[in-house]
């Protein structure tokens, strides 16, 4: 994919996993050859308050990261869920208190935190922003669809709109059969070691999707430029009321025939402040979203 200017290979990760060393229904073994099979790249596990032996597993071609799942008690009596990745295997932490001390000892130990499925659990994004060094949210999480709670674009947008840097991740917080495989983040990286996703992941360089890819974007000199696979929606979402619609065919049925759209061009060179992202819809309803561009 074209990043900016830069060549760079995708790799398809789900980064947040549960097997039996929690509450997950497949064996850690097992979880690897269902990811394995559906030609992911990259996965994560993030057992609840638990790490696995990551390296004692056989990875079937995928880079395996060492991750976990915190819940710290938070406001008004509710849980968080912080999402910890790139941890020692034998990542130890001391009683936590608080979100942001679980957010502390995943940072402490090299690792990248992010608030995960913020909508379900309850959360405000004026908790979420509470959390200081997290690098965002997940803005789709497969396994909070069953109660309507999958999509948290308003929370990241209110975050936006507050100047929070937020990136985005879509996961399926895999749990058993049901959450296989319907999102997904791909990394974009010279290669798949762990120390370059991370790194990746850490500059931003990755985008989250349920479906629609991304080949391309670039924006220089104020130009706001995209090309992905075909889509009928394709959004530049801003501050407040500010955004720019390339094309919302199809809305109304797919028996309008409208072609699809597979590119975004749009001048922004008027607009000095705040951000721009990318969101993508496809003739299934299935989205993509780029992580947020920072102008001025
Ligand atoms: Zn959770
Ligand atoms: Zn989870």
């Amino acid at each position: 994919m074209n990043c900016y200017g830069r060549k760079l290979k995708s790799f398809r990760a789900n980064l947040h996993t549960h097997s039996t060393t929690s509450d997950g229904s497949f064996p850690p073994e097992e979880v690897i050859r269902r990811y394995a099979g559906a030609a992911y790249d990259v996965l994560a596990f993030t057992d609840h308050w638990k790490t696995n032996p990551v390296s004692s597993y056989d990875p079937h071609g995928m880079t395996l990261l060492s991750g976990v799942e915190l819940h710290p008690p938070g406001p008004r009596g509710i849980r968080w869920h912080i999402l910890g990745v790139g941890l020692p295997e034998d990542f130890a932490y001391p009683e936590l208190q608080s979100g942001q001390a679980a957010v502390d000892a995943v940072n402490a130990a090299g690792g990248i935190a992010f608030c995960a499925h913020p909508y379900w659990c309850g959360f405000t994004s004026a908790d979420v922003m509470s959390l200081k060094n997290i690098l965002g949210i997940e803005v789709y999480n497969t396994s909070t669809r069953y109660i309507g709670k999958e999509y948290n674009m308003q929370c990241w947008d209110e975050l936006l709109n507050a100047g929070k840097k937020y990136t985005a991740l879509a996961v399926d917080d895999v749990h058993s059969e049901r959450d296989l495989f319907r999102g997904f983040t791909v990394i974009l990286a010279e290669n798949k070691k762990p120390e370059t996703l991370l790194r990746a992941l850490r500059n931003g360089d990755f985008y989250a999707s349920q479906g629609p890819l991304f080949k391309k974007i670039a924006f220089a000199n104020g130009i706001l430029e995209a090309e992905f696979t075909p889509v009928t929606s394709a959004i530049v979402v801003s501050n407040g009321p500010s955004g720019y619609c390339e094309t919302v065919a199809n809305f109304g049925g797919e028996s309008y025939g409208e072609p699809e759209k597979t590119s975004l061009r749009r001048d922004f060179s008027d607009k000095k402040s705040g951000y721009l992202r990318i969101q993508l819809k496809d003739v299934s309803g299935k989205m993509a979203w780029s992580n947020p561009i920072w102008l001025g």
